[in-house]
């Protein structure tokens, strides 16, 4: 596949983290507003804001949200972040995109969860329409947070779905906190009726999968060890989960500790619905390009597989059945001239 012709395709991602996302230029900005030094050298910065090329875990991949964290407090702040993630996602010809975060890390000061939101639904919304992309956000809680912390923040962003809300997930410490431990609070989401999400898989536990899909849950942030379990594969595929996959970050937090690890292909041959994702632009140093460019080059993924994939997120995506097929059409159109192509 050529990397201009990727470049220049329509694509559709629903896993993106907003504070995992944030262009330089920004963070930058965000830092001078909140009074927080950074290294004066674009160089440093990016060591401090990507993965640790010596990460061990997904624990050590999580480090450079630290560095995010206090930048992202104010409404104003938040704003701009959504507005960034949009603006390089619509460089880089994204239709459709779910930015996902956690309103609970920009509580540390003065805001509210649905102030958080807002700001978040503000930012997209004022991106949607400079750059012509449709942007939703799903609302993350932390499984490690305590269950009446976290249904505070979904019963917030439940009236707002359909406005700029799409649906909810579940992030942070899965090795630690299992999907057991958030049960009642995933229960809860899904009596609010807000669309649900779930980062499971991501740790060597193919289980939380099996768990997560037994909750109800149809789309599978990751779902990496997956490919551990072949009768997982065969009820995951009957129950027409759809799967998140995100190559670089996987190998990064060593969720997969190498590419026969990685469950594309056995995901492929099984018949499982797939996407390709970023899960985090600048911490992975990625883009959808470059990841549809990785599984051109490891897995022999065609431009007509990248139509499938994407047909596939449009379909998951949680937007209106009208929005779904108006994108479905855009993208058909988009990839008719290159499908016979390789
Ligand atoms: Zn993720």
């Amino acid at each position: 596949m050529d990397a201009q012709i990727l470049h220049q395709l329509g694509k559709v991602e629903l896993h993106c983290h907003l504070d995992g996302s944030l262009s330089l230029p920004v963070i930058r900005r965000l830092a001078a507003q909140a009074n927080v030094s950074l290294p004066a050298d674009d160089a440093a910065l990016q060591a401090k804001v990507c993965a640790p090329p010596d990460a061990q875990s997904l624990m050590d991949y999580l480090r450079p949200f630290d560095v995010i964290r206090p930048l992202l407090q104010t409404a104003p702040a938040l704003r701009l972040a959504a507005h960034d993630v949009v603006a390089q996602a619509a460089a880089e010809n994204v239709r459709y995109i779910e930015v996902r975060f956690a309103p609970e890390f920009s509580m540390d000061g003065e805001l509210s969860a649905l102030e958080a939101i807002e700001a978040v639904i503000a930012g997209l919304a004022a991106a949607s329409a400079e750059f012509g992309v449709q942007a939703n956000a799903l609302v993350c809680g932390m499984r490690q947070s305590p269950a009446p912390v976290t249904q505070a923040i979904f019963a917030a962003a439940a009236p707002l779905v359909g406005r700029g809300v799409g649906g909810g997930d579940f992030a942070g410490n899965e090795a630690a906190f299992p999907p057991a431990t958030v049960a009642a609070s995933l229960q809860f989401a899904q009596s609010l009726g807000l669309p649900m999400t779930f980062h499971a898989g991501e740790c060597h536990c193919a289980a939380n999968i099996a768990d997560a899909l037994a909750a109800g849950v149809r789309r599978i942030g990751h779902a990496t060890a997956i490919g551990q379990d072949p009768a997982l594969i065969q009820r995951f595929v009957a129950a027409g989960a759809v799967a998140e996959l995100c190559l670089t970050s996987n190998l990064q937090t060593k969720a997969a500790n190498n590419l026969a690890e990685f469950p594309f292909k056995a995901l492929r041959a099984a018949g499982a619905k797939i996407t390709i994702n970023t899960d985090n632009r600048t911490v992975s140093n990625t883009t959808l390009a470059r990841e549809y460019e990785l599984f051109g080059q490891l897995f022999g993924v065609t431009y007509a597989d990248l139509l499938a994939f994407n047909q596939t997120a449009a379909a998951a995506a949680f937007i209106p059945p009208e929005q779904r097929e108006a994108l479905s059409r855009r993208l058909a159109a988009e990839y008719a001239p290159y499908v016979d192509r390789h």
